[in-house]
């Protein structure tokens, strides 16, 4: 196939105008290029392409958020996890962590994302809750690396249930082993996700230092902080990805030199955690990625409110958060396929904007992951009226059960 006539971004920024010939959902040569007989033209009108992105942490799991009551107005991060995702997640059985994930497929993809580090917990339906997240990602189309989020909070049974969630799940689709947060878990289940991990040749995908209480529980149990404990057990390597970094020191950071670390500024800001120290970061080399903690789905507008939060900490205009933004490196290793540049050789992960040259809003007009179009003339290829009316009717039950939710 070759995409005609267009414009599209190439690694540095630079804009190119330009052909991108596509093989078995793969780059083959993007600029100056002649069609072939019989190839399968199509015209762009000289449209910005510009590669799929790609959010680094996010949570399927919330989708269906916007049904659920909470019983008290959240007052600071702890009460927002006890109040809502905690609860949120013990409601979800099989049909509402499938809608979940098919809805957030949905979402991220009209936005142009085409990739998601998801970090999955639905503490009545775990054995198998990687596998209808799996199955509603293929089935909308997004490519998704799975982790469930395993924590203490739920007694040892559960505890073990997601252990082998993870195990199961990494060996059928690959991903990584999922981890809540260091103060949501002992010493005796770090060092069982230590060994899973070790044993499945993957890394892990954990929330750290998000809010303070990350810090102060790490220190009770006899640690400097939290990130000086998961580094102990193995778990900052350069297989992982360690979402929000919020409440870091100087000699934290150097701990997180060999990881992936993602910020998630719009979540962290509206949760009041604070201001990630981005320019501390970038200093010391880190690997600095992406998410939004599915906190909205338009990684454009998560790259703006980096730029803006940012600047706005260091008194200065440094950040341009392109590079951050466009960092598909960590994926194509985690992921195990090249993706994220338009390029020779990369997957043929593209979006087509509406206008150019205009990057002020996500206005996609067409959407490809491995060379198939998922969207085209801003509608999805698949038929997914079923999936809505399932999605709706989840919701409903979603919204029901959260009048008789316990807060945790
Ligand atoms: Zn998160």
């Amino acid at each position: 196939m070759l995409l005609k006539n267009c414009r599209y971004r190439t690694q540095n920024g630079a804009i190119k105008r330009g052909n991108i010939r596509i093989e078995e959902g793969i780059i083959e040569s993007a600029g100056d290029l002649k069609a072939g007989r019989d190839e399968d033209i199509e015209d762009l009108n000289g449209k910005l392409v510009i590669p799929g992105l790609i959010c680094y942490h996010s949570h399927a799991y919330s989708a269906l958020a916007f049904a659920f009551h909470t019983k008290e107005r959240p007052s600071s991060f702890e009460s927002i996890l006890k109040n809502l995702w905690w609860p949120l997640d013990s409601t979800l059985d099989r049909e509402e962590v499938y809608c979940s994930g098919v809805l957030t497929a949905m979402e991220y993809l009209r936005h142009g994302v085409t990739t998601i580090f998801d970090h999955h917990a639905s503490k009545n339906f775990i054995t198998g809750s990687l596998e209808e997240l799996k199955k509603a990602f293929e089935h909308v189309g997004i490519r998704g690396s799975l982790s469930y989020e395993v924590t203490d909070r739920y007694g040892e049974e559960r505890t073990e249930e997601a252990l082998r969630e993870n195990e199961r799940s990494v060996k059928h689709y690959g991903g990584l082993v999922g981890l809540h947060a260091s103060f949501t878990l002992s010493d005796g289940t770090l060092a069982k996700c230590a060994e899973l991990a070790e044993k499945l040749d993957t890394g892990f995908h954990v929330h750290l230092a998000e809010g303070k209480i990350d810090n102060r529980d790490a220190v009770k149990r006899g640690y400097r902080s939290a990130a000086d404990r998961l580094s102990r057990f193995g778990i900052l390597n350069e297989k992982s990805i360690v979402a929000h970094c919020v409440n870091v020191s100087a000699e934290d950071i150097g701990l997180l030199k060999r990881t992936n670390v993602v910020t998630c500024p719009g979540s962290n800001a509206n949760n009041g955690v604070g201001i990630m120290n981005l320019k501390a970061m970038l200093q010391e080399r880190i690997n600095m990625v992406l998410g939004n903690d599915s906190f909205g789905y338009d990684m454009l507008e998560e790259a703006k409110r980096l730029s803006f939060l940012q600047n706005l900490r260091a008194k200065e205009q440094y950040m341009i958060p392109t590079d951050v933004l466009f960092n598909s490196d960590p994926a194509s290793k985690l992921i195990g396929r090249r993706i994220g540049r338009i390029k020779t050789g990369y997957s043929a992960d593209l979006v087509v904007l509406k206008d150019w040259p205009s990057m002020e809003s996500m206005d996609t007009e067409h959407v490809m992951v491995d060379g198939q179009w998922i969207i085209k003339n801003r509608e999805f290829v698949k038929d997914l009226t079923e999936d809505l009316r399932r999605i709706r009717k989840a919701a409903e039950r979603v919204g029901e059960k959260s009048s008789d939710t316990e807060v945790i």
